[in-house]
């Protein structure tokens, strides 16, 4: 998708702070972090959003799950605690149309989102 801002990430046309690459996601720094560790985790392909996901996707949105458990795992968030979050819609915030799992970490967060 020639303007998506996330499929310009993984092309590398928009720079950003990459933490994680392989052939089926990329994870980045939140450019407006929300917590002290905040990264988004992407599928490398592009679904606009997981209202979208079919169950062929099943493999790569447990891809996702995984990484951003190991990227707060190897963080050291493992034991005080993460949070994943994936917004699907404009009701939910969502505000970038290609699906991403934040990954939030090292404060306390507080339940319910707003
Ligand atoms: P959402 O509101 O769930 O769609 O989340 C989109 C996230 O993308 C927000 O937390 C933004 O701060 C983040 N974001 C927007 N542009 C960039 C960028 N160029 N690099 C990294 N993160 C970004
Ligand atoms: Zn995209």
């Amino acid at each position: 998708m020639a303007d998506c801002l996330f499929c310009r990430i993984r092309d590398g046309e928009i720079p950003a702070a990459i933490t994680h690459r392989d052939d089926d996601v990329l994870a980045f720094k939140d450019v407006n972090p929300r917590a002290p560790f905040h990264q988004l985790v992407i599928p490398a392909r592009h679904i606009a959003s997981l209202a979208d996901a079919q169950p062929a996707d099943a493999e790569i949105l447990g891809k996702l799950m995984l990484t951003g458990a190991r990227l707060a795992r190897e963080a050291g968030f493992a034991q005080p605690g993460f949070r994943v979050v994936m917004n699907a819609g404009p009701d939910a915030g969502q505000t970038v149309f290609h699906v991403h799992l934040h990954v939030l970490a090292g404060r306390t967060l507080s339940w319910p989102p707003g």
